[in-house]
């Protein structure tokens, strides 16, 4: 299958690395999963063999029956970053998509109750759908807001906004350089807004990161 590259409205493309996901980054997605934001950040990785491309498709997994769309505000990194300053952070960041954080909720809610890992419920096979990448060069040192949005077979289901954010980009980079050392060619996923709900085989979906960009894919 080989390697996976990230692409760029300016032609750009880096090879995909590790995915790090921020879970319960919007307090009203925190409430309706009957949680509240914690006090340090969840973290939580897919693998790069998740990552799918506008155009393909969601391979749903037959050992779960309730899967669910999570959009996202997607960072790439554009540069090797590891204890940096907060105020800094724009630096490394290369470009900005829309993802959707496939999640085999069934799973997850099983893995939370025993107290075990969330790979399988996050990571299998197309579990991360991402759009091309605009490219962080017209933003100077600005790390934008941006709107997101999802629908369901031309149905919205999930419409928000990254100020809504409780940990803002420049924070969970500063933060995951710190402990994990951030790659060039790894992406965060910054976490969902609320409405998240389950997709089924068939259903056609279109997520958009403000007018910037946008992802459709399949679900079969
Ligand atoms: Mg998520």
């Amino acid at each position: 299958m080989g390697y996976k590259t990230l692409k760029f409205d300016n032609g750009n493309s880096i090879e995909a690395g590790t995915m790090y996901c921020i879970g319960q980054n919007y307090a009203k997605h925190a409430a309706e999963m009957g949680s509240q934001v914690s006090e340090s950040p969840t973290v939580f990785i897919k693998p790069p063999s998740a990552y799918i491309e506008n155009g393909e498709n969601i391979i749903l997994p037959d050992f779960s029956d309730n899967i669910h769309h999570e959009v996202e505000l997607v960072v790439a990194i554009g540069k090797d970053c590891h204890f940096i300053d907060e105020s800094d952070a724009w630096k490394y960041i290369a470009g900005y998509a829309v993802g959707i954080d496939v999640t085999l909720r069934d799973l997850q809610t099983n893995a939370k109750k025993d107290g075990k890992p969330w790979a399988i419920a996050k990571g299998f096979y197309t579990s991360a759908p991402i759009s091309e990448f605009i490219s962080s060069e017209g933003f100077g040192n600005e790390i934008p807001y941006f709107d997101l949005k999802l629908s369901v077979d031309g149905n919205i289901k999930q419409a928000g906004n990254t100020s809504e954010m409780e940990r803002s980009v420049a924070n969970l980079v500063k933060f995951l350089a710190s402990v994990f050392t951030l790659r060039k060619g790894d992406v965060i996923f910054t976490g969902t807004p609320e409405g998240v709900g389950p997709i089924k085989k068939g259903n056609f979906i279109i997520a958009s990161l403000s007018n910037y960009k946008k992802i459709e894919v399949g679900v079969v």
